[in-house]
Parts: structure tokens; sequence; C-alpha cells
């Protein structure tokens, strides 16, 4: 159940409303809006809660009852898309967000060769994986900690903001057999301005909880990404597990399916028509990844053509100096001629895109 407090209500009435929450054994989550007034999102069965309960207090606007499984992250909770700002680029909004990077970290000289191109294209969201969620435990498993420091030093020296992956609460073991002292997740906090959840851990809830409890306070912006055989309706309450648990700054990140396709032809299936139907169902901005829904380079274009023009607000696509020698996923990862194509037109089909709606409103 969703409550809105009028514009004239008092920190007052806000508190009566609150203590009622509570007292019938409820939780809930302030949302601050962007018009500056609040609402307030109930949590817990209320089936057997009328909304006159609420509504009857003083500085209640209105009560709505959101009738699908997830809740704050529904457009029935809120009919504007949420924008995430990291610096001065905003997630959700007009503009169309290119985040590009390598899949892993490998060198200093390959981290500061891609953010320097990245970053010249006008690029302002780098990717780059320091722990790597790898199907076999014999692959490369990433640079750790030491990559998280030489990819801060880029955003020093480029101007450019990070998003990297957080792959658990565990400590990472480096190839030398050292393990870190902290937890991946307690690196990735303070140097991630998005912190990456992959498709492996999208259903990972205690570690979804912990995480946006974790960021509750700084609300880091979180990307999540789609479990590669996972519905909508199981992605959508993931993202709902964030926002429920105090961090609603939640990006939607689609990556590709498993379906009965051949590998030879696409590592997953990319869910183009999801765009629609998670712009429809929820109020979160939603990205594409380009590369690992094909897994093949030349594919990359195409798709990301594709997710522009299916209205996506940006893309995580993965770009390599030399992706013939990189560490992890060269056979997907495009080079700087090709990101600048995909940055460039994926712009301009956004600019299209928004000139339509505005052209179809009037
Ligand atoms: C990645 O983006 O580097 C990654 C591992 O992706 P996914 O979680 O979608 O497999
Ligand atoms: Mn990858």
């Amino acid at each position: 159940m969703i409550i809105h407090m009028s514009k004239d209500a008092t920190p007052d009435n806000e508190r009566i409303v609150l203590d009622r929450i509570t007292t019938r054994g409820f939780n809930y989550q302030i949302i601050h809006g962007s018009t500056g007034i609040d609402v307030i999102g109930v949590l817990g069965d209320l089936s057997g809660v009328e909304e006159s309960y609420f509504a009857e207090l003083d500085g209640v606007d209105k009560v709505v009852r959101i009738s699908k499984p997830y809740k704050m992250v529904s457009r029935e909770f809120s009919a504007a898309t949420r924008l995430i700002r990291v610096g001065d680029v905003s997630v959700g909004a007009h503009e169309f967000v290119c985040m590009a990077g390598p899949c892993s970290l490998e060198t200093e000289s390959q981290i500061m060769m891609i953010a320097g191109y990245v970053a010249g294209m006008g690029i302002k969201i780098m990717r780059g994986g320091a722990y790597k969620p790898r199907t076999s435990p014999y692959s490369f498993q990433g640079m750790g900690l030491e990559g998280l420091k030489l990819l801060a030093r880029a955003r020093e020296r480029f101007g450019l903001k990070i998003v990297t992956e957080a792959t658990g609460l565990h400590r990472h073991v480096l190839e030398n057999g050292t393990v870190e002292k902290r937890t991946v997740l307690e690196n990735v906090l303070e140097y991630a301005d998005i912190v990456q959840v992959g498709a492996r851990n999208m259903k990972s809830y205690g570690f979804l909880q912990e995480l946006a409890i974790l960021t509750k306070d700084k609300k880091t912006p979180i990307l999540l990404k789609r479990g590669d055989s996972s519905t909508i309706r199981d992605f959508l309450l993931a993202a709902e597990y964030l926002v429920a648990n105090g961090n609603p700054n939640v990006i939607l990140c689609l990556r590709g399916i498993r379906t009965f396709e051949e590998e030879k032809f696409q590592r997953y299936t990319p869910d183009i028509g999801a765009i629609a139907v998670l712009k429809k169902e929820s109020n979160l901005p939603v990205i594409f990844d380009p590369s690992h829904s094909t897994g093949y380079r030349a594919n990359v274009y195409p798709v990301s053509m594709a997710a522009a023009a299916a209205g996506a607000d940006g893309l995580l696509i993965e770009t390599h100096n030399d992706p013939s020698n990189a560490l992890c996923d060269g056979e997907q990862s495009v080079n700087r001629e090709q990101l600048l194509a995909i940055a460039n037109d994926c712009c301009r089909l956004r600019d299209l895109f928004y000139s339509s709606i505005e052209g179809n409103a009037r």
C-alpha cells in the first residue's frame, strides 16, 4: 500500500502516519519524491487493512493499493521514471547513457588506454570487473582490490564515473593464494559509483538485502542484471528487495536470457522485448547489455540499435583495446571504432525516439 502525503503535510502528520504503520506491525520505506513530497510504502501483508485506515489521517493526500507483487518498483507506485543520478549523468532521463569498458580489469596500461578512449568519445561511465564471477574455477577471477584502485585512478585522470561488480560477501582469493582482508562487497562499496549485481547473483536475496542495507544512507546506485533464467516477475521482485531494504536507486539491466538457441550463434537470447515490458511495469530505468546477450562482436552494433529503438535508457557494453587478447569475453568486446559508432548512432536514435514521443503527444 502506498501513502502519498499532501504537499502541506507537516513532520508531525508524517510521524503519526508512521506510528500507525508500525503499531500494526508493518514496515515502511519513505521515498523522497522529486517534487519534495514524500511517498510512504507500507510493507507487509496488508490484505486485512482498508485504505481508510491511513487515508483518514491528517496530511495524507491519497492511499493506493498496489495490485502487483512488486510494489515500490512498479509503475502503479510512481508514474514517473526514477532518475538515477551519477555525477552529472542522469539515467532514466532523455539522455542515452553508455557505460563502457572491459569485461575484466587486467593491467594498468589496459585500464588507462581504455579509459582514455572511452572518455575521449564523451562516454562518462566506465565499466570494468575487478571481481569476475566465472563459470570455471580455473578461469581468471579478476585483479581484486588492486584493480579497483587502478580503476579509481582512471576515474581521477579522465573524469569518469565507475561501475563495477560486487560478486558477494566473501573474501577474494588472488591467483597467488593471498586472501584479501575485507569482503568483496566492502571493497567495491569503497570505490564504485555504481555497484553492479551480476546475473548470477540476482537471486542471492541475502546479498541483495545486505547490499541495500549497507548503501541505505549513501543510496549508491545499484545496477541489477537480470538472471539468465529469471522471469520478468522474478527480476522485478529482486529489484524490490533492494528498494524495500532501503536503496531505491536501482537501474535494471537486461543481458540476454537462456533459450534453446545454440551458443555458436548467440551466447544468450537478447531480450529486447523485455525493455518495453519493464518500461510499462516498472518505474526504474532500463539499460541493455548487448555484449553478454549476443556473445559476438559482430552482433553488438545491431542489437545495441534495437535496444535504443525499443526505448532503453542506455547500454552496458564491453570494449577492449585488443579484443583478441582479452583475458575475458574478448569475442564479444568491441574495439574503439565500433564503440564510437554505437555510442553516436544510439544517441541519434534516442533523440528520434524522444522527438516522436513529443510529436505524438502534440
Ligand atoms: C559482466 O557484466 O561482466 C557480467 C559478468 O555479466 P553477467 O552478470 O550479465 O553475466
Ligand atoms: Mn563479460
